[in-house]
């Protein structure tokens, strides 16, 4: 049992999806949780269901994530696991690309994250574990991803330069690369349910096992992540995705 009694964890976006399912898989292991997000009425709803504390919070802006570091401060004095997770999505080719798209996605996926890991570097506790949430689509190539893909491989470097320069303090850092899991972030785009549809079972043929991934599947390897069974593992990222990403 990974138990994480006592720990305090902030997860950024945990109003639904894999971030709230994060949530209660930490609480359940005895950590004591804030989450964040953009949406008032979403994060009180989320925060009042799993019995956890909820910030609004948006990750895009500096003076936001600021602000969320003194709150966060002033609530736990300091933190032990840190769970970057908010993000965006948005598709379209190179050739159609819009400065404002650009922005939106760098903004959260890759600038928000990047300073939420910064700002916050002084509440964490030497031992302490940061989980950032990447994207299978960091390896892969496909067509109108190049955005958000390369956000997220930009995501995964710093990670990786993250865990070096945390390693003396024994902070951990590490990745979660998804391939598709059924949450909310699709329904954001503007999609109709029919269009959705024939996006998910598009992508099942090319997942060698099968099937779209569960929110909980991803919450369980963050906090596989922040655990004792991982007390050695730092700069590493995990990719899990059904086997999507493999060049069968
Ligand atoms: P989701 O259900 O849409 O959750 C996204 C969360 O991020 C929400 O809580 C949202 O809150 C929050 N968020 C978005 N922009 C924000 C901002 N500027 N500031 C603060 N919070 C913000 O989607 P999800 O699938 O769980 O996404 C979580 C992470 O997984 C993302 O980084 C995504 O890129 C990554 N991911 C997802 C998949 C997938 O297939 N679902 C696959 C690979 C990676 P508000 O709605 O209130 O803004």
């Amino acid at each position: 049992m990974n138990n994480l009694t006592g720990k305090k964890a902030l997860i950024t976006g945990g109003n639904s999806g894999i971030g709230y399912a994060t949530a209660k898989e930490l609480k359940a292991l005895g950590a004591e949780v804030i989450i964040t997000g953009r949406r008032k009425d979403a994060v009180e709803k989320a925060a009042s269901d799993l019995g956890v504390i909820g910030l609004v919070a948006d990750q895009s802006q500096i003076t936001a994530i600021e602000g969320l570091a003194s709150e966060v401060g002033t609530i736990f004095g300091k933190i032990d696991i840190l769970f970057i997770n908010a993000g965006v999505v948005e598709q379209s080719s190179i050739a159609d690309a819009t400065e404002k798209s650009f922005d939106n996605i760098f903004g959260v996926n890759f600038k928000g994250a990047y300073f939420t890991l910064s700002k916050f570097i002084p509440l964490l506790n030497d031992g302490g574990s940061v989980v950032f949430l990447s994207s299978n689509t960091a390896h892969m190539d496909g067509a109108n991803s190049s955005i958000y893909s390369s956000s997220k491989a930009a995501l995964n470097s710093v990670m990786r330069i993250a865990a070096v320069e945390l390693a003396p303090r024994q902070i951990r850092v590490n990745s979660v690369s998804p391939g598709p899991i059924a949450t909310e972030i699709m329904n954001k785009i503007g999609l109709s349910g029919e269009q959705l549809a024939g996006i998910n079972q598009w992508l099942i043929g090319r997942i060698p096992l099968g099937k779209i991934g569960k929110s909980e599947d991803v919450a369980k390897m963050v906090t596989f992540f922040c655990g004792d069974a991982a007390t050695y593992i730092t700069g590493a990222e995990i990719v899990m995705d059904g086997g999507m990403s493999l060049k069968a």
